[in-house]
């Protein structure tokens, strides 16, 4: 039997900014954009927003009509990173096998970690504490048998909430919830349960296996029959096991002029450069993604005969796939890596000491002990930033 913690911070970028503008404790705060944008959409929304019904994913026109006094702004990304980063930093305190899920989750297998404290109770109150007293933010918590029942637990008493499921307790806990809380049960396939008049999770355990995956496909049936009963076999996946590591933003406005295009790739070229060194990796392949105005999207990729971790590389790689995109006006732009390995496969002419390399050693080292962003590098300088929580 497995212990999985599931962490979610509570309204992430709202309390970000509550934290760092305490004149907005109390008030409902919107995230995403200025009242008057015309496209912008919520990111996310203080619980006093929630009040008035103002949610995620929301056109900002619409939160403006629920709740007109809201304190509207448009977000600061490298801030969000920066405290998630400090959030994430916490994490392998706990456990070794760590899953980061986003910016402000994560799952921790803390199976054989239970008689470290009194009870799971206390292993979560225990994470929550040291989360408030390393951030000043609160989190939820959820405790469960597997990724799947953590997930919900953590959702089911938020904010600041603390749940733990215990596995006699599972089969009670799911019968009253709606299907569409089973992973991988969306819009589709909630109509096809409701067409059968399956409408909670109690509805589906009369049906058989056969049945569920003649309606719902092999792959959906048996994942719904299973998580129907509790049962959700996906291990905690640390990060070292991820396919690639990206960034992207999405400009509050479409953005046409290269060079500033070109510092944002740099920007973005150091964060993922960042991440994939925190993660002792290294990759071979450069990715970019742009989005134009008309959400008409394409990436391109460009794959070396030897892995890199390394700035320059990234940007140098990111940059040459822009520059052969025919451009026009552009509304999301992304970097990532992928082809990764724990190990370097150096070229013919590379080696460890290269000038770039010895750079980024020392612009690491300096970054980690100041704050992260102490010293970037000339071209990031001036730039902008803005996105949406994912
Ligand atoms: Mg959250």
């Amino acid at each position: 039997m497995r212990t999985i913690m599931h962490v979610d911070m509570d309204a992430f970028f709202a309390a970000v900014e509550v934290l760092d503008n305490p004149e907005y404790a109390g008030k409902p705060l919107i995230i995403g954009g200025y009242k008057d944008s015309p496209r912008g959409v919520v990111s996310t929304c203080s619980y006093e927003a929630r009040k008035y019904g103002v949610r995620s994913a929301m056109p900002l026109s619409r939160a403006a009509v629920l709740c007109p006094h809201g304190i509207f702004i448009p977000g600061r990304m490298h801030r969000y990173q920066e405290v998630s980063e400090q959030v994430h930093s916490i994490f392998p305190e706990f456990s070794p096998v760590v899953e980061p899920l986003s910016i402000d989750e994560a799952f921790l297998d803390m199976t054989g970690c239970e008689h470290f404290y009194s009870s799971l109770e206390e292993m979560g109150l225990a994470l929550k504490r040291r989360i408030k007293e390393e951030t000043g933010l609160t989190a939820s918590v959820g405790i469960a048998p597997n990724k799947f029942l953590a997930k919900l637990c953590s959702d089911w008493r938020k904010p600041d909430g603390l749940f733990v499921l215990r596995p006699q307790e599972v089969q009670d806990f799911l019968r009253d919830l709606p299907v569409s809380k089973l992973w991988g049960v969306g819009k589709k396939s909630e109509a096809v349960l409701h067409q059968h008049g399956l409408y909670y999770i109690r509805d589906i355990l009369p049906h058989s296996l056969s049945w569920l995956q003649a309606r719902l496909g092999a792959a959906l049936g048996t994942q719904v029959y299973n998580l129907a009963r509790g049962i959700d076999d996906r291990p905690v996946t640390p990060a070292r096991d991820v396919q690639s590591i990206g960034h992207e933003i999405t400009f509050p406005e479409d953005q046409e002029s290269f060079s500033f295009l070109r510092q944002q790739l740099a920007k973005m070229s150091e964060k993922v450069g960042w991440r994939l060194r925190q993660q002792g990796m290294y990759a071979r392949t450069v990715s970019i993604k742009v989005r134009f105005g008309d959400f008409k999207t394409i990436t391109r990729s460009h794959t070396l005969d030897y892995s890199f971790h390394d700035d320059d590389t990234i940007f140098r790689e990111a940059l040459h796939l822009l520059e052969q995109v025919k451009l026009k006006p552009v509304r999301l732009l992304g970097v990532s890596v992928s082809s990764l390995s724990t190990g370097a496969q150096l070229s013919l002419f590379q080696t460890e000491t290269s000038p770039a390399a010895k750079l980024t050693e020392v612009m690491d080292a300096i970054n980690r002990k100041y704050s992260r962003g102490a010293i970037t590098r000339g071209r990031t300088l001036m730039g902008r930033e803005e996105g949406a929580e994912k």
